[in-house]
């Protein structure tokens, strides 16, 4: 773990935090704090020494060492609860109980594993840790609950998913909301953070708000990248799955990632009819440009 300010620890997920693992933040003021529990191996250490858990939300990769944490109290934000603490909420708010398995294989984990949860963390509270104080932050779009924390002392924003990637912003599930997630990052501009730490990604502390700018506008590239090639030919959402606009390749198993480049097009072309961009002529199950 990296001491990146005086209290404030980055536990680095392993395999640099890339997907099936996400870095943690760890805070110790009076009380000691852990902002998800997604890193792997690096998390052993504290086991049996971290009070309190806040999840950024119920994806598995952030939730995944829970069970490590037994004797702390957990908070995950209200909207995102039920993806924690039953495996149909999980699956209603993800969409994924078609393709279940190969979603677990993607993990490494057998399959869902219930947390009791019985702290809500909301927009606007200041969590005292005793010298640290956490200010929750509701950035939904990635997940409808998805919580950034800023520890105001230091300017030090934990965005979580809000990753800074390349790749650009996430909205695979089925209650992920592009638009909303848009505005959650612009919010975030606003906050003028001298340090980002996300979930998947190194700390940011050059440029903030350039980065920030361009992750967003990835989904405006998007946009037009699917009207671009809508307007070469119509076409139904399985051939443009086939197509791959936004992942670019599929990797095993491809049923996954097959489901959420789907499921991030229909967003794209709810928003491109609703623009008047894009017509939908249902009994031939084709899109077309306008
Ligand atoms: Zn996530």
């Amino acid at each position: 773990m990296e001491e990146i300010k005086p209290g404030v620890w980055i536990i680095h997920g392993e395999n640099r935090g890339r997907f099936p693992f996400a870095h943690s933040l760890y805070l110790k003021g009076e009380h000691r704090a852990l902002v998800d529990t997604g890193a792997g191996r690096g998390l052993l250490q504290l086991a049996g020494k971290v009070d309190r858990v806040y999840l950024s939300h119920y994806h598995r990769d952030h939730v995944a060492a829970n069970s490590l944490f037994a004797g702390a109290s957990f908070s995950i934000h209200p909207l995102d609860a039920p993806g924690l603490l039953s495996v149909e909420g999980f699956y209603r708010l993800t969409g994924l109980r078609g393709i279940g398995q190969p979603y677990w294989d993607t993990l490494n984990q057998k399959g869902f594993e219930a947390t009791f949860a019985a702290g809500r963390h909301r927009e606007g509270d200041r969590i005292d840790l005793g010298g640290l104080t956490l200010r929750v932050l509701h950035t939904p779009g990635h997940t409808p609950g998805h919580c950034a924390f800023l520890v105001e002392e230091y300017g030090l924003l934990f965005a979580a998913d809000i990753d800074l990637s390349t790749f650009g912003p996430w909205y695979g599930n089925v209650s992920s909301d592009p638009e909303q997630l848009e505005e959650s990052v612009q919010r975030l501009r606003m906050l003028k953070a001298r340090v980002v730490v996300t979930s998947h990604s190194k700390p940011v502390t050059a440029d903030i708000d350039r980065k920030m700018e361009r992750y967003a506008a990835v989904i405006e590239q998007r946009h037009e990248m699917i009207y671009e090639l809508l307007r070469r030919g119509a076409m139904t959402l399985e051939r443009l799955i086939d197509l791959k606009p936004i992942y670019r390749r599929h990797p095993e198993p491809v049923s996954v990632y097959r489901f959420f480049e789907g499921m991030m097009l229909k967003k794209h072309l709810t928003i491109l009819q609703n623009r008047g961009a894009v017509d939908y002529a249902g009994e031939e199950k084709l899109y077309h440009a306008r």
